[in-house]
């Protein structure tokens, strides 16, 4: 098998025993059978598309890969798989501004596309924490979403077309660049999310918008969450569709962050109920800063907010999202931890957040729990922190968390997936017949099962 493979590319495209990097080996934690049985990394459609038509007819498993940025271990080998990374895939291949439409590989880093478009006068609008190392492939594979949702959507809104290559080597070109294409189903969507287990992109036409003239950035205070849920109907009535992002952090987080990460500045005082971190996405540099001012000033008038803050320059900017994007200095002080990302009607998240950290401080004395999210897009992130790692709290952990899920009605995975993470609780969130056409889905496009075995389903 390795010979066959390493007769398709060259000699850095292919790698064994120990020049298999830690790159391509991070496992998140989860359990691993053994090494992968080698590395392979294309650099061409053809190339994929030969390296799996071989693994096809030999019955290979293989584990596609794109920046390893993902939190759930969808790329992570479990052993005997052909690691296919997709990382020398990274040209920018077309940019039609008058169709606002980038077409990339999919190995390119997102951070990389979004200054490609900028310099360009275009925006690619999903963006998230892990930008620097995330590609264009993973936040397709996996339908990223991120901190523009509110406005722009997740990852599958952004994706006109792909190529994707099938199982056993068929190429699926549906290159796609117009905004309306009803021409039968859109096949794209089967491939968008399901985490390398269906087909494995190669290429994509990506929708770009216009790079907003103005973006504005503030901070919060509220007393009840009830309130920042009228906050949020307040700023999208009065913003007209600007708000680019609505992030909540529960009191907690912002004591935590205060009394654990000395770098980190929260600008509004401590000891509030709940901080938003709001951002807007306008057209006017003048008049924009003012308005959103104004704004603010009413909603305190009204007593929706108790205190607010608008960043003056591009380093305070930097210093408000810091707050809710850095904590990790604060977090490893935690010592072991169990992460989540789960989405559930927005009226329901006060009382989830209360929910989980009553059930979470019943079983563990002594836990810490945080809450924080993408408020607008109904995906919060919690942080447990009980003391102990391994297998066994980390079940008791989740049961706690996606128990209060299921009672709720929301999704165990909001926007991280399932990979081997959270499969076990798929039947938590989705019915027995959705799971049924899943796998009837599975077995068609992949039936020898070669495609990221274990994962999902
Ligand atoms: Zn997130």
């Amino acid at each position: 098998m390795i010979e066959t493979l390493r007769s398709f590319v060259d000699a850095a495209g292919l790698l064994t025993g120990p020049d298999i990097g830690e790159r391509y080996l991070n496992t998140r934690g989860h359990s691993q059978a053994g090494a992968p049985l080698c590395v392979v990394r294309p650099t061409s459609t053809a190339q994929v598309s030969a390296i799996l038509k071989a693994c096809h007819a030999a019955g290979q498993t293989v584990v596609a890969q794109g920046g390893m940025t993902g939190l759930v271990g969808g790329g992570a080998p479990r052993g005997g798989e052909v690691v296919l990374s997709l990382e020398r895939m990274n040209q920018i291949e077309e940019f039609d501004p008058e169709g606002r439409t980038l077409t990339a590989q999919a190995g390119v880093i997102l951070q990389t596309a979004h200054e490609y478009c900028e310099e360009r006068g275009f925006m690619l609008p999903l963006d998230l924490g892990a930008r620097g190392s995330a590609t264009i492939g993973g936040v397709i594979s996996t339908n990223a979403g991120g901190v523009r949702v509110i406005r722009y959507g997740m990852m599958r809104e952004s994706v006109l077309g792909l190529e994707v290559v099938m199982a056993d080597g068929t190429v699926i070109s549906a290159l796609n660049k117009m905004l309306k294409n009803n021409a039968g189903y859109d096949l794209k969507h089967m491939f968008i999310g399901s985490e390398g287990t269906l087909g494995i992109v190669t290429r994509a036409v990506c929708r770009l918008r216009a790079n907003p003239k103005s973006v504005n950035t503030a901070f919060a205070s509220l007393p009840t969450f009830e309130d920042t849920v009228a906050f949020l109907g307040y700023l999208e009535s009065e913003l007209g569709g600007a708000l680019g992002s609505f992030e909540v952090m529960w009191g907690a987080y912002d004591a935590f962050v205060r009394a654990t990460c000395p770098s980190l500045r929260p600008p509004l005082p401590a000891g509030q109920a709940f901080y938003v971190l709001l951002e807007t996405l306008g057209t006017d540099p003048e008049a924009d800063p003012e308005r959103l001012q104004e704004i603010l000033a009413a909603a305190m008038e009204k007593g929706l907010i108790t205190d607010a803050a608008v960043a003056q320059s591009e380093q305070q900017r930097a210093a408000f999202w810091a707050v809710r994007e850095n904590a990790g200095e604060g977090f490893r002080k935690l010592g072991p931890m169990f992460s989540y990302d789960v989405s559930m009607p927005i009226r329901a998240m006060g009382d989830f957040a209360t929910r989980v950290k009553s059930g979470v401080d019943a079983a563990y004395s002594n836990a810490t729990t945080l809450v924080l999210g993408h408020m607008g897009d109904g995906n919060l992130h919690v942080v447990a922190a009980v003391g102990i790692g391994g297998a066994e709290a980390h079940s008791k952990v989740n049961d706690i968390v996606y128990g209060v899920i299921r009672d709720l009605g929301g999704s165990i995975s909001a926007e991280h997936g399932i990979g081997v993470e959270k499969k076990n609780y798929l039947a938590w969130s989705r019915t027995p017949e959705e799971i049924a056409l899943m796998r009837t889905l599975k077995s068609t496009l992949d039936p020898k099962g070669i495609l990221n075995p274990g994962k999902v389903l």
